[in-house]
């Protein structure tokens, strides 16, 4: 029997708009107390009670943020999920909800949506926060996707960027660079693909940095891990734009300078060996490579035995009065400003 592809592809407007919203969202479960409704009204009915409130969005677009010939759909949900919950996560918060809409021109079918799907319901599971509404409308073009996450905590725990003090301590949880190398890594396939569709990539050596890419994690853990610690971060920001952005953005709003100690930089392996083999320099990656959705924050000095010897944490920089300004002590021991733009080792 000839299979006809188009029989497993069931178009949106077999279900209607209202038959969709239904279709993907039956499997979503409410798990946390605050969720009073979920899907399914005119609004979700949330309490917190005593507790404070942080809310965040992000907007994703095909072709500006993604690109669908290497993000599988699955991967791309649980992305879009996980980019809100890491800016929860940096108000040292606890996610809680989040809403999804999407907009989606009619090239795509049920399918494709229901694999997106599979995506956010696997980052919402995992991080237990519960799926309690969002919006679906129709695009002429490409696919876009907007993620509210909502998380709740205590007044007294809330970490703003704008807390460092001279003489903190910078720390950065895991390590950096990855996702920016996974991306050129992708990138690179994607050419030889289009150039020889035969060409089968031989990607083993790049599992780690193109895992940081399609699949990154946001860091619930580290927010947790600093509760049983007892170590309130004076400021904290997530690592998306890269990480000389982000430490320029503690330092304004803080009111600080900082030196960053190039040596210290944490980086994987095959972050190494990956920058040696595109022949850039792996300090200039983890300055300005971003989408990492780990976390950067500063501590009081007197927290530093709580946190020391722990694989999360790498000390990388020293706060410092406003006036001393923001610079990268290079592994020469020179002293390099940091720019808005990032610091390139091409133009230094
Ligand atoms: P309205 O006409 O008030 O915008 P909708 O029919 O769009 O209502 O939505 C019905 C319910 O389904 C609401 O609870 C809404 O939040 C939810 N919802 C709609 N689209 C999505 C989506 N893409 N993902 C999750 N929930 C959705
Ligand atoms: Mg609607």
């Amino acid at each position: 029997m000839i299979e006809d592809k188009d029989q497993s592809r069931t178009h949106i407007s077999q279900l209607g708009e209202f038959g969709l919203i239904d279709h993907l969202t039956k499997n979503f479960k409410i798990t946390n107390k605050s969720t009073v409704r979920g899907i399914g009204d005119d609004a979700a009915v949330l309490d917190f009670k005593d507790n404070q409130l942080v809310v965040t969005t992000d907007l994703l677009v095909e072709g500006v943020h993604f690109d669908l010939s290497y993000m599988p759909l699955k991967h791309l949900g649980y992305k879009s999920v996980i980019v809100n919950l890491s800016d929860v996560y940096a108000m040292n918060a606890k996610a809680t909800q989040i809403t999804v809409s999407i907009a989606v021109s009619n090239r795509f079918p049920v399918e494709a949506l229901e694999e997106l799907y599979q995506g956010i319901e696997t980052a919402a599971k995992l991080y237990k926060v519960d799926v309690v509404g969002g919006d679906t409308t129709s695009s002429t073009s490409g696919l876009l996707i907007s993620v509210t996450a909502i998380g709740e905590l205590e007044s007294k725990d809330v970490v703003y960027r704008s807390g460092a003090k001279p003489n903190d301590l910078m720390i950065v949880t895991g390590d950096i660079g990855g996702a920016y190398l996974g991306l050129q890594v992708l990138e690179r396939e994607k050419e030889v693909f289009n150039v020889n569709p035969q060409n089968q990539p031989d990607l083993d050596s790049y599992t780690y940095i193109i895992e940081r890419q399609l699949k990154p994690e946001a860091r619930k853990d580290i927010v947790e891990l600093l509760k049983v610690l007892e170590v309130k971060p004076t400021s904290m920001i997530d690592i998306s734009d890269g990480l000389s952005s982000e430490i320029l953005h503690l330092c304004k709003q803080s009111k600080v300078g900082c030196d960053l100690y190039e040596n210290k930089i944490p980086l994987d392996p095959q972050v190494i060996s990956t920058c040696e083999e595109f022949d850039i320099d792996s300090t200039t990656v983890a300055l300005n490579g971003g989408e990492d959705y780990e976390l950067l924050f500063t501590i009081n000095q007197k927290d530093y035995d709580k946190i020391k010897g722990n694989p999360n944490f790498t000390v990388i920089g020293f706060m410092r009065e406003e006036s001393a300004g923001v610079h990268l002590i290079t592994r020469a021991e020179e002293k390099i400003s940091i720019k808005a733009q990032g610091w390139n080792a091409l133009n230094n």
